[in-house]
């Protein structure tokens, strides 16, 4: 790369963007601007980084569009954002001299894999003399901060809550973007097309009727949340036929908001109104606080159990039901529905999240590994720390785990929780006829109801995959091998 002479006496701060793809409360934009210094915005993208966990296709997906929205919004201010492909350890201090930066700042990760590039990162500049400084742009504390009376991690969430929960009064930063100065015409060694992120199979296409993603939609949607989805978020929240939940995770995965500006928005509400419920909003918010805090501390868990014993479970081996599972095909439509909304839209709703992952590790016995990679190729909000939790959540080996003699039954679950049968009909268009009572469970209609609702079990639906009391059954005795381990 040829070395671009820096015609101002400013001082330069590379500031690199990493899961924190915004302007606006951006601590390390902050401190180039309190430091009156020029920013030469960079991007890198390791497609090694993550190994096994690399970003799924729906990720890169979100990704490729949140690099694009960055980039038009940083040229708006006369700026442009370098992309480059490779090590971050190598195209840092290569572009920090072509570009005659002083200083590189950035936003830390707490996934195992970006630590370890944070840290090849700071050697790097270490040996080459270039000064860094990192920040935290992506919680609301760090993973390390909060400790129990015996200065252990804690592995029970209300605890943990009780003793953070001050935290979403963390303000964020309060300095304007429109202030901050990009250094202008800048080379940069790729272009968004050469990272390659948009996955070959043209599924993701779709997506895009779905989702708007830029910084300036993460802020639409805060602003929807205020309004309509936090003053009965207690109630609503586990209907997913209705919009009851913010839909601010993919947002928060890469950094188009911060979980402070989420919490100040809330809280200004709070403040001036008379809304109620969004404490029981905020509490998520510490769940993905807490994701966070188990997998810093435990950083095997995206693949080894939290709870030791629960690696020697008798899972299954069954490719032709995983299929099932991944398109929607079990014959549960509480189940089949959630599943294609995710191939659709990238997004499932929680409460459905925790109903297919009970399915696949109990009715199903099939490890919950497996239904981790799938939501991490499938899901646009895929965060390695919140979908380890939830996936060891739903197979009761984490932390604050479901038991795992708690079976979901998919067809009361569907009962109870959508009740008009809505949503199950919305993604499941084959059932649409079909009379309510029989929805969550259309194997148990009599023919002549089946055939006027146009339903052809095991034709156009497939009939149930396996029998829920046998399932049941089957996922209680293998829990039984494990008690005598
Ligand atoms: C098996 C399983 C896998 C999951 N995988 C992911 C994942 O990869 N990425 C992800 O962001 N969430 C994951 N979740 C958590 C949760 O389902 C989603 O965060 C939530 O559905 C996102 O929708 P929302 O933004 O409308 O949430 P809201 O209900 O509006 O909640 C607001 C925010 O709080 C956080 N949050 C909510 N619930 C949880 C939770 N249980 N754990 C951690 N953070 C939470 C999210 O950041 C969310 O955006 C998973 C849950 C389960 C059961």
């Amino acid at each position: 790369m040829i070395a671009e002479s820096s015609p101002s006496s400013k001082k330069r701060a590379i500031v690199w963007f990493r899961k924190d793809l915004r302007l606006a409360d951006h601590p390390a934009l902050d401190a180039a601007l309190q430091g009156g210094m020029e920013i030469i915005p960079v991007f890198i993208w390791d497609e090694q980084e993550g190994g096994a966990w690399s970003p799924g296709a729906a990720s890169r997906w979100w990704l490729h569009h949140s690099l694009a929205s960055l980039g038009n919004t940083i040229e708006q201010k006369r700026g442009n954002l370098i992309l480059a492909k490779g090590q971050a350890a190598v195209e840092l201090p290569r572009i920090a001299q072509a570009h005659q930066a002083d200083i590189i700042l950035y936003g830390r990760c707490y996934d195992p894999a970006g630590i370890a590039t944070q840290e090849a990162v700071e050697e790097a500049c270490d040996s080459s003399g270039i000064s860094t400084e990192s920040f935290n742009s992506s919680l609301l504390q760090e993973p390390w901060e909060t400790k129990n009376g015996t200065g252990k991690p804690f592995q029970v969430f209300t605890p943990y809550w009780r003793k953070s929960r001050p935290i979403i009064y963390r303000e964020p930063a309060s300095y304007d973007p429109r202030k901050l100065s990009f250094v202008p015409n800048l080379s940069s060694p790729s272009t968004l097309e050469e990272l390659g992120l948009l996955p070959e199979h043209p599924w993701h296409q779709k997506l895009g009727n779905h989702w708007e993603v830029s910084e300036a939609a993460a802020h639409q949607q805060i602003e929807r949340t205020v309004e309509e989805v936090t003053q009965s978020y207690a109630t609503r929240r586990n209907h997913p036929s209705v919009d009851g939940t913010s839909r601010l995770s993919p947002y928060l995965a890469w950094g188009q908001v911060s979980p402070r500006q989420i919490c100040q928005a809330v809280l200004q509400a709070e403040n001036e109104g008379s809304h109620r419920g969004e404490n029981k909003f905020l509490v998520e918010i510490g769940w993905r606080e807490f994701s966070y805090h188990l997998l810093y501390h435990f950083p095997n868990i995206p693949d080894q159990p939290l709870r030791p014993k629960y690696a020697n479970f008798p899972w299954l081996d069954d490719p032709d039901n995983l299929k099932r599972w991944q398109f929607g095909k079990t014959g549960y439509p509480m189940v089949d529905a959630g599943m294609r909304q995710l191939y659709e839209t990238g997004w499932m709703h929680n409460r459905v999240r925790m109903v297919v992952a009970s399915f696949l590790v109990k009715h199903l016995l099939l490890p919950w590994q497996e239904g981790a990679r799938w939501f991490w190729d499938t899901l646009v909000d895929a965060d390695l720390a919140s979908n380890t939790q939830g996936w060891q959540w739903a197979a009761g080996c984490g932390a604050d785990a479901a038991p795992y003699f708690r079976i979901f039954n998919p067809i009361t679950q569907g009962d109870k929780f959508d009740a008009r049968g809505e949503y199950a009909r919305r993604w499941i268009p084959e059932l649409e006829k079909l009379p309510k009572k029989f929805v969550f469970s259309p194997w148990t209609a009599p023919s002549s109801v089946l055939a006027e609702s146009g339903v052809d079990l095991d034709g156009n639906y497939p009939g149930p995959c396996v029998d829920h009391p046998e399932a049941r059954a089957r996922a209680l005795a293998a829990l039984a091998t494990l008690k005598q381990i």
